[in-house]
């Protein structure tokens, strides 16, 4: 049987010098779950993604992707790991589709010309199957973005402000996809985002993170009650 967790992640940990930027974080992401990440600007978040998407090196402590070490088996690790950034954009002189292929083809997709298809038509974007990337407004490369990063089925799916740059219907839109993914799929997402009506709406159980440290964990639409607070706003801001 497959694990129930598809991210474990313990005692993390990030020094630059004499800056801490992660201090000794714990957590888990479930199959079918997604985690919101959440905290002011410098509290380690982005810190954090980068060391489970393994471009940073930890200083100390440990992270399992279903059952694997990523220090000690990096690329079948990472290879059940995606990721999708708003301000990480695709090569701009590539098509739509061109850029699906060439990534697919990168993660050795079975079935890709019909991966494609359905992706396509699951973001929005089969009108947009022969236009440069390049040309596409900012809100069009997130749906590509996003569409990339689901193609190989991730186990984990990481999303770094995944709705950022999306008018608020088109956001409604990807987070109804996004909880398709959680909810149908095999895989579990992180997501970071500042905005706590997406919060709220989208994620299973938050982390709230501070100067490298998680200060609360729990429901969203739970924890401003259980801290005597109205919103999450209120309670984080
Ligand atoms: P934001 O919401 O602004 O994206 P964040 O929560 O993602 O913030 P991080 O980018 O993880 O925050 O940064 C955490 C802390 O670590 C910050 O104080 C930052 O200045 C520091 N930091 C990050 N990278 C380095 C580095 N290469 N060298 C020194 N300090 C760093």
């Amino acid at each position: 049987p497959s694990p129930s967790k598809v991210l474990s992640v313990q005692e993390l940990r990030k020094q630059y010098g004499a800056t801490v930027a992660v201090d000794g974080i714990s957590f888990d992401v479930g199959r079918n779950e997604i985690v919101g990440l959440l905290g002011p600007n410098g509290a380690g978040k982005t810190t954090t993604i980068n060391m489970v998407l393994g471009v940073l090196e930890p200083s100390s402590g440990s992270i399992r992707i279903e059952d694997v070490e990523l220090s000690r088996r990096r690329s079948q690790a990472l290879a059940r790991t995606n990721f999708a950034a708003v301000y990480a954009p695709l090569p701009g002189n590539l098509t739509v589709q061109q850029n699906l292929r060439v990534f697919g083809l990168i993660y050795g997709v079975k079935g890709l010309t019909q991966r494609i298809e359905e992706l396509l038509a699951q973001f929005d974007l089969v009108r947009f199957r022969h236009v440069k990337c390049g040309v596409l407004s900012s809100g069009e490369q997130t749906r590509v973005a996003l569409a990339k990063a689901m193609l190989n089925r991730p186990r984990l799916l990481l999303l770094d402000e995944p709705t950022a740059s999306l008018d608020p219907s088109t956001a409604r839109d990807i987070r109804a996809r996004i909880r398709e993914f959680a909810t149908q799929g095999e895989g579990g997402v992180l997501w970071t985002s500042h905005n706590m009506y997406e919060v709220e709406e989208v994620c299973d159980r938050v982390l709230f993170v501070s100067r490298g440290k998680i200060l609360l964990e729990g429901d969203p639409r739970r924890l401003p009650q259980q801290h005597g607070k109205a919103t999450l706003e209120e309670l984080f801001i």
